[in-house]
């Protein structure tokens, strides 16, 4: 992604505070850039994206990332939450964490992937799979002012239940010293996008093998009260109405 279109910090993105959509930040109009070279898709390059607008809605729709490191010589991916603010991406975990202390100042390679079906084609060889997925390569910094981790800690809760970090029982000095939070700009990001169904060789178009895809969809269920909850306490919009993206 750019850095002709840096504004604060490395990233061509404003930040605000509201909504949930808004404290997510919205990336510029027209903010398509070029890749840089270790970003640039090769294998089916038309699938490559680097706009925010494509990244962003893809990253504020899957929670879940994978963050790739190098500790002691060998590779870990991590599996962990994710969330955006303008442009970067934050994850955070117990200082304990040996994943926090290896990414602190590090190179890291973090990805985020919706599977959205299975392409199911006339030969086993054309079988894919339909996604959109997020890479972003960078240096991940870990924040060490109190301020900012508690305002980032904040747009995670809200970001995915607006309005609930008010209503929670404040963080204490010893909360926040057992969490790390990390954060990586969106400046080198590639999105991969499949859509559509099977790809076949022409001559196997008249085979009789059903072809076609078998969607997929990750499913928010009906809220499960805890059974300590008092009395008459009925769960709020921001429970009823979970989101992504
Ligand atoms: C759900 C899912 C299933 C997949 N199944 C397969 C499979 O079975 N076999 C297979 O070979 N590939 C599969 N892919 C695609 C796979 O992620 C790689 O894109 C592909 O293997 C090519 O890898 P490469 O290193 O040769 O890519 P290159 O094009 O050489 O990678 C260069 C750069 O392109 C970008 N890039 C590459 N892949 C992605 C991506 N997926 N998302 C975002 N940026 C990317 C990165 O910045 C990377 O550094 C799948 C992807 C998803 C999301």
């Amino acid at each position: 992604m750019s850095s002709r279109h840096e504004g604060s910090g490395a990233l061509p993105y404003r930040q605000s505070r509201a909504t949930p959509d808004q404290v997510r930040g919205r990336p510029l109009a027209g903010s398509a850039v070029a890749p840089s070279e270790r970003v640039r898709v090769k294998r089916l390059h038309e699938r490559g994206h680097y706009d925010a607008e494509t990244i962003h809605p893809i990253l504020d729709a899957m929670p879940i990332c994978s963050v790739g490191y190098v500790f002691n010589g060998s590779p870990y991916v991590t599996p962990t939450l994710q969330w955006r603010e303008g442009g970067h991406i934050y994850w955070h975990g117990s200082s304990a964490s040996r994943m926090l202390e290896a990414v602190a100042e590090a190179e890291v390679c973090v990805t985020v992937t919706i599977m959205d079906g299975f392409v199911l084609a006339r030969s086993a060889f054309h079988h894919s799979a339909n996604y959109r997925s997020v890479m972003v390569l960078g240096t991940a910094r870990k924040i060490t002012d109190r301020d900012e981790k508690e305002a980032r800690l904040k747009v995670f809760v809200d970001s995915l239940f607006p309005g609930r970090w008010d209503m929670l029982r404040p963080m204490n000095a010893q909360e926040f010293k057992a969490t790390t939070v990390m954060s990586l700009p969106l400046a080198e990001a590639s999105a991969k996008i499949r859509t559509g169904g099977p790809k076949d060789d022409e001559e196997d178009y008249k085979l009789p093998i059903w072809a076609g895809v078998v969607p997929l969809h990750m499913q928010i269920g009906g809220p499960i009260a805890d059974k300590l909850n008092l009395a008459g306490l009925a769960p709020p919009a921001h429970v009823t109405g979970v989101k992504l993206g």
